[in-house]
């Protein structure tokens, strides 16, 4: 793993590649404001003869993150107001986030939960008596949403004693593990941990591939042993200026995820989170984006465009076209799917 701007540039000499002295000290003013991690496998898909290659933007800090608008917050959900115990979030009724790490195999620079993986304080099994004890005491929560940082950066004995406190809750029903491991380092989701996983069902996995270029045989691989286990894999990518904000990269990337038998199932609005205006996008460009997909794609592969309503409890808003066009007490007249024209359809 590459932790430090001058472990990059030492890497990169390895390889015959030299960056420019302004660049270099860009990389490290960045770096020194948002920490830096990128895993040895996420390293070596990056094309450094492309300035634009959409792993490098993810993983490589850059002058464009000391670019910031004051109103962007490291802590855009506002998760501070709602972790009643530490590191358990309870922001909506029926769900609750516990955030067990602050390691990620690679940081991406466009991290919500900047908050999070950029803090020292780390979640220890200590924390579990009191976050099992606020799920007891809370009956209509039944799912838990495991996350950090990355669960799965975790030691497995660490990981399985935070999953077997909260399966063993009666009021919770199913538990999901956010993580982006199978991008990023997709050796480390071994047999053990997969038959690990697998004592916890109904247990979901969310990840988040945000470019096709992610897709490889490792990737291939790590998500069969997850599904030949019967976990169900779903993805949540982030809609990223210049990384994947293109109907033809999405359709790419929907195409190749069905493949794997991964669900698209989100696809966020950049968070308003410290260090990422570079990477924001108008909603509207996204909802846009999505109307394309539904004409290119199967339905089970395009995600719902959502925007994660920050500074309150709004949760994850659905934005998308209303293909009514008119309505009659008889009729409506819906918008159709393949050339747009207008249909009539009878109530
Ligand atoms: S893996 Fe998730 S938590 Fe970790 S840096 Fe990336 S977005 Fe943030």
């Amino acid at each position: 793993m590459i932790t430090s701007p001058e472990q990059l540039f030492m890497r990169l000499a390895e390889q015959g590649i030299a960056l420019p002295e302004q660049e270099k000290k860009e990389i490290e003013k960045a770096a020194g404001k948002y920490r830096m991690a990128v895993s040895d496998y996420y390293f070596h898909l990056i094309d450094w003869n492309d300035p634009d290659d959409p792993i490098r933007k993810q993983c490589i800090p850059s002058k464009e993150e000391c670019k910031n608008p004051d109103w962007y917050s490291a802590d855009p959900l506002n998760e501070k107001k709602y972790e009643h115990v530490p590191f358990l979030v309870h922001k909506y009724r029926s769900r609750a986030a516990f955030l067990c790490s602050n390691t990620c195999y690679t940081v991406c620079r466009h991290c919500t939960r900047k908050n999070t993986v950029m803090n020292e304080e780390v979640c220890t099994t200590e924390a579990l008596p009191a976050a099992l004890s606020y799920v007891e005491c809370h009956p209509k929560i039944n799912d838990i949403l495991i996350t950090g940082g990355d669960p799965f950066a975790l030691p497995l004995k660490t990981l399985e004693t935070y999953l077997a406190g909260f399966y063993s809750l009666p009021n919770v029903n199913t538990i999901r593990v956010g993580t982006r491991a199978i991008v990023t380092e997709p050796e480390k989701i071994t047999d053990e941990l997969c038959d690990m996983l697998k004592k916890y069902h109904p247990l979901w996995v969310f990840t988040q591939f945000n470019h096709p270029k992610e897709v490889t045989g490792p990737v291939r691989e790590a998500c069969g042993r997850l599904l030949d286990r019967g976990i169900p894999l779903g993805n949540q990518s982030v809609l990223l200026k210049g990384i994947n904000n293109d109907a033809d990269v999405l359709e790419e990337l929907y195409t190749r995820l069905i493949g794997l038998r991964v669900r698209p199932y989100y696809l966020y609005l950049c968070d308003r989170v410290s260090g990422t205006a570079h990477f924001a996008t108008d909603y509207q460009e996204g909802v846009a984006l999505v109307e394309e997909l539904r004409y290119r794609l199967p339905g089970y592969a395009v995600p719902k465009f959502v925007i994660d309503a920050y500074g309150s409890s709004g949760g994850k808003v659905t934005v998308e076209k209303n293909h009514v066009l008119e309505e009659t007490k008889d009729y409506i007249i819906l918008q159709g799917l393949s050339d747009h024209t207008a249909v009539k359809f009878r109530r």
